[in-house]
């Protein structure tokens, strides 16, 4: 999936991340672009914290990948002057390894845990104290005469992110005081956000060329700064370095993606569902099997945005294709087509 542009691996931490990411990362939350309920959220929690000399509750940040959930946990730890400690939910394999994290926290850290919702039940249950109580239990020892011994832990601050809220189990879920969900950003933030990166990175973007990136850049922060880096190379190959209206246009023809940010690989998708499936509904397992792509890219990436611009559905029955997206291929609904009208649907995590 790496070689798609328009496609945020999800999990998009600290690990493998591409250092351009990192630079352009907004530092604190008054350069953190849109989101405004999720902002305002944590600007007061912030603010009561340090009023109160306590570490910030433990945050839930769930939406899909590339919206600035690993961003946020570095705008906490810097507003909070704690430092940032980053894992990820797969890199935590057995309760030891956790508690070697935990035990190595100081007091106002923050620990970033992405996909969190890979968490092993024995790893989530080390979490609940230490989340709860700031102490961890450990065994010693086996069989009758073992015996338990709590350790107390600095206060930290638990930030977990998740692409599947919905994967998170209860207890686990619960024990967040702040749960917040990162929304697909509109045009107009999008804009924002590729106008402050070109600043950030001294490329001569103009108006319009930012306008055609945003409405590329399926809503999302990652594609839309990818999508500027890709139209700076072109720019200085085949124009002057200016990215405006016609360098985009030719990059984006060049770079098959169109009006709406569709890749080749989507436009393939969606002609798979209506060629061979009739529009459907057809099952996410047949999908991925029939288009090569992974059953959670699709779920996770592809499908929340097709949704989102109300191409498809996700019904009991498996995936339909709605009517905007016939439109969008130019061409007409199969006669039996399980085609739905009516409202579209916001994306479902
Ligand atoms: P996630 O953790 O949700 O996958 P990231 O926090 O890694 O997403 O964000 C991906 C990139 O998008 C970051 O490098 C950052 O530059 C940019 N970004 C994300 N959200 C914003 C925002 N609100 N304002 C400006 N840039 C953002």
């Amino acid at each position: 999936m790496g070689d798609r542009l328009t496609v945020p691996e999800p999990g998009g931490g600290d690990r493998d991340e591409p250092a351009m990411e990192r630079v352009l990362r907004p530092r604190c939350l008054a350069d953190f672009v849109g989101q405004p309920r999720v902002r305002g959220h944590l600007e007061l929690a912030i603010h009561a914290a340090r009023a109160r000399n306590e570490p910030l509750d433990h945050v839930l940040l769930f939406g899909p990948p590339g919206l600035g959930k690993t961003t946020l946990a570095h705008i906490l730890a810097q507003e909070l002057g704690g430092t940032i400690r980053v894992t990820s939910g797969s890199a935590i394999e057995r309760p030891g390894d956790l508690a070697a994290i935990l035990t190595n926290l100081e007091a106002g850290d923050i620990l970033f845990i992405d996909e969190i919702h890979r968490l092993g039940r024995q790893v989530e249950e080390v979490l609940y104290p230490a989340m709860e109580d700031f102490a961890i239990d450990i065994v010693l020892g086996k069989g009758p005469s073992a015996r338990s011994l709590r350790l107390d832990l600095p206060r930290f601050t638990l930030c977990g992110a998740t692409t599947r809220a919905g994967a998170l189990s209860q207890p686990l879920r619960d024990r967040f005081g702040i749960v917040e969900r990162l929304e697909y950003y509109d045009e107009a933030d999008l804009r924002r956000i590729v106008e402050r990166s070109a600043q950030v990175l001294g490329v001569d973007l103009d108006l319009a060329g930012a306008v055609e990136i945003a409405r590329r850049g399926r809503g999302t922060a990652r594609v839309a700064n990818r999508l500027l880096r890709n139209l700076r190379d072109f720019a200085q190959v085949h124009g002057r370095g200016r990215i405006d209206a016609s360098v985009a246009e030719r990059a984006f023809a060049f770079l098959e993606i169109d009006a709406r940010g569709l890749d080749p690989s989507d436009r393939r998708l969606l002609r798979l569902i209506v060629d061979a499936y009739g529009g459907g509904p057809v099952g996410l397992g047949t999908l991925a099997a029939a288009s090569g792509e992974e059953a959670t890219t699709l779920e996770d990436v592809v499908e929340p945005y097709l949704m989102q611009l109300g191409f498809l559905q996700r019904t009991p029955r498996g995936r339909v294709l709605t009517g905007p997206a016939y439109v969008h291929l130019g061409v007409h609904p199969p006669a039996a087509a399980g085609t739905v009208s009516g409202p579209q649907p916001r994306a479902m995590l």
